[in-house]
């Protein structure tokens, strides 16, 4: 279709590239955002401090000209670090392809570099503190308030995308219609980011531990994560139950009380965290929670990113998924004949896969905190690697098709489950085996057999 004008309300990760991308193909964009403009301080608050970008994020990046400019800071992590409670560290590769890694980017950096991008589009305008407040689909119309002024404007466009996040007004303005079906569904865990600094020697300095790793200390219900930023430090973070016993927030409220804790739960992190105290007082607990809405369009305004679909962090594809909803939407804007077709084959495209990659971050969360964590797990992996090494189209584990291909996320769950259970059989017959070898042996043994 002819471009025309888009009004694109939120300015985070799949705003600010969904501007880019309109901007490119030729529509006046409007951006409106709730924040300040964090350009001059280059720095933007978030929900996590660095992020795992994998294929999909990748390649969406690179259809902007974007991916070669941050991945100069990203850091490359090939696999799982696993940290027992007692023993060494122990390292999983993510696939049986050692040159395949997921990255460590900054979220901020990774916010302010699309906004640069966005901002130097000539056909693009920022605006900044600006909330919405209200959406009217016939027009179609944003209003927008001005927290500290108390100003309120109202702006048209030809299209309105909510990329407003995880708490979308727009998503609300449109639950206030009938037949929009919508389920939040809030985690029993909270996280708290805490940081392992930089250090002045050892084997991977300025890196305290290796950094070319995702470094995981599962424990069962709760865990932590640490991820390398490219000044040397990891973000660490603390995946606890919100209540309870044990490893909660609600047990373990100061940050006295969670270093006691660390030197039982996690021995190894503690001399690495020389500010765990003061960091668990000061940095809040946040909330996860996924969302799940259809239809995601009603006239010429639809949802985008974790407004459409909100899930949890557990297969770092939350901000990929956003991504690729935005190469999908300028394509379909690009192939159909009008905004009303471009949409409905936008959310075809989408709303299934954004469910199927729900499903798969839930399931990951026991994965990691977990399953991880135990021998039989790991030599899980390790059948799964040879397959994949032996027959890498056939058996393609779920992992590899999720962070390291862009086939659908429906697709990848249903190749990945095919290859899970023939991991179980390989791991039966071989179990069977090794039976049958051991009663044969007895029988030889014991000179039953002569
Ligand atoms: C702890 C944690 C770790 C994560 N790790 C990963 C990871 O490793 N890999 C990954 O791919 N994803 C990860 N994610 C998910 C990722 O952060 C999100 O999927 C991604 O940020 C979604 O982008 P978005 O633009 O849709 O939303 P956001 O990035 O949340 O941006 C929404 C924007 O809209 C603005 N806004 C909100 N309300 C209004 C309003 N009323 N009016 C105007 N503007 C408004 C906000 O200020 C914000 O700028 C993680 C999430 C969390 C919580």
């Amino acid at each position: 279709m002819k471009p025309g004008s888009v009004l694109i309300v939120g300015a985070g990760l799949a705003g600010s590239l969904l501007a880019v991308y309109l901007a490119r193909a030729g529509w006046r964009v409007e951006v409106v955002e709730r924040r300040g403009d964090p350009r001059a301080r280059r720095h933007i608050a978030g929900r996590s401090i660095n992020l795992a970008i994998s294929a999909r994020g990748i390649k969406a990046l690179e259809r902007a000209g974007l991916w070669q400019d941050i991945a100069k800071d990203a850091v490359r992590m090939g696999g799982r670090m696993i940290h027992p409670t007692a023993g060494a560290p122990h390292y999983h590769p993510y696939s049986s392809d050692p040159t395949l890694a997921i990255n460590s980017v900054s979220r901020s950096a990774l916010n302010l570099a699309l906004l640069d991008a966005a901002a130097a589009e000539p056909n693009v305008t920022l605006s900044f503190d600006e909330r919405c407040t209200g959406v009217d689909f016939s027009a179609p119309a944003a209003t927008f308030v001005n927290d500290a002024t108390g100003a309120t404007r109202t702006a048209r466009a030809d299209l309105v995308v909510g990329t407003d996040g995880a708490y979308s007004a727009v998503r609300a303005a449109m639950q206030r219609n009938e037949r929009f079906d919508y389920s939040q569904d809030f985690l029993g865990h909270g996280y708290k980011e805490l940081v392992i600094p930089p250090v002045a020697s050892g084997p991977h300095a300025p890196f305290a531990m290796e950094p070319n790793a995702l470094h995981i200390w599962p424990r069962g219900e709760s865990m932590m994560i640490a991820l390398p930023n490219p000044d040397g430090s990891f973000t660490c973070t603390l995946f606890w139950r919100h209540d309870g016993e044990g490893s909660s927030f609600a047990a373990i409220r100061t940050g006295a009380d969670a270093l006691a804790h660390f030197r039982t739960a996690y021995p190894d992190a503690v001399p690495l965290m020389p500010t765990l105290a003061a960091d668990f007082d000061r940095n809040p607990v946040g909330t996860m929670v996924t969302v799940r809405c259809a239809p995601w369009s009603r006239g010429a305004v639809t949802l985008l990113g974790d407004a459409a679909h909100a899930i949890v962090p557990f297969y770092g594809q939350g901000a990929n998924a956003s991504f690729e909803d935005c190469e999908a939407l300028v394509d379909a804007l690009a192939a159909k004949p009008s905004i009303g077709e471009a949409l409905c084959a936008y959310e075809g495209a989408r709303v299934a896969n954004a469910n199927a990659i729900a499903d798969m971050a839930k399931y990951n969360f026991i994965e990691m905190r977990d399953l991880a964590g135990r021998p039989a797990w790991q030599r899980r992996k390790k059948v799964e690697h040879l397959l994949h090494r032996i027959a890498p189209v056939r058996f393609t584990p779920l992992y590899d098709l999720v962070s390291f291909s862009t086939v659908p996320y429906t697709e990848a769950k249903a190749r990945g489950a095919a290859t899970a259970r023939a991991v179980s059989r390989v791991i039966g017959v071989a179990v069977s085996l090794a039976v049958a070898l051991v009663v044969v042996a007895a029988l030889f043994a014991t000179g039953a057999v002569p």
